[in-house]
C-alpha cells in the first residue's frame, strides 16, 4: 500500500478543513487495490456537528459500501492525525482492518487513553452517569437487541 500517496490525500482534506474554518483533520478510506472509497474532513464548526470528525465523516461518506469489505483485503483508513477515542470506536465498528495516521495526537490520543485511562479525566469525572434506572426499560431494550440479533441482518 502506498502510504505516502494516501496520507497526502488525508492531509489535503485537513488543509481543506482548515480553509473552511474547521479543525485541520482529514481522512480517506482506501481499498486493497488503492482505490478510494471515500474522503472526509473535520466539519465540527463548519457543519455545526460535534461528531463530524474527519474519520467519522469518511466513514459516513463511504455509505453502505463500507459494510462490504473488498476482495483481497479490508479497508484502510488513512488519517492526517491520530484518531480520538470517538473515531477509534467508529473505526472498530467498521470492517476497517488497517489504520494509518500521519501525525500522533498531542491532546486526544486514543491509544494513550486505552493504556492509561486518562482521556479527558476532568470531563469523565464531571459527567453525571445514570445507568439502568428503570428495569422495565432495560429489559425492553435487551429484548429489542435480542430480536435484532436473531434477525437476518445481524452480523456478529
Ligand atoms: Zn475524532
Amino acid at each position: 500500500m502506498d502510504h505516502d500517496r494516501h496520507l497526502r490525500i488525508a492531509v489535503e482534506e485537513a488543509e481543506r478543513a482548515l480553509a473552511e474554518g474547521a479543525s485541520p483533520f482529514g481522512a480517506v478510506i482506501v481499498g486493497p487495490d488503492g482505490s478510494i472509497l471515500s474522503r472526509g474532513r473535520n466539519q465540527v464548526l463548519s457543519g455545526g456537528d460535534q461528531t463530524a470528525h474527519a474519520e467519522v465523516d469518511a466513514i459516513r461518506a463511504g455509505g453502505a459500501a463500507i459494510a462490504r469489505p473488498p476482495a483481497g483485503g479490508g479497508w484502510t483508513l488513512y488519517a492526517s492525525g491520530e484518531p480520538c477515542l470517538m473515531c477509534l470506536g467508529a473505526i472498530l465498528l467498521c470492517p476497517i482492518d488497517t489504520l494509518v495516521w500521519a501525525a500522533g495526537s498531542r491532546v486526544a490520543s486514543a491509544y494513550a487513553t486505552i493504556l492509561t485511562g486518562a482521556y479527558r479525566a476532568d470531563r469523565v469525572g464531571a459527567l453525571r452517569v445514570v445507568t439502568e434506572p428503570v428495569s422495565a426499560l432495560r429489559d425492553r431494550c435487551h429484548a429489542l437487541i435480542d430480536a435484532f440479533e436473531r434477525g437476518a441482518r445481524h452480523v456478529p
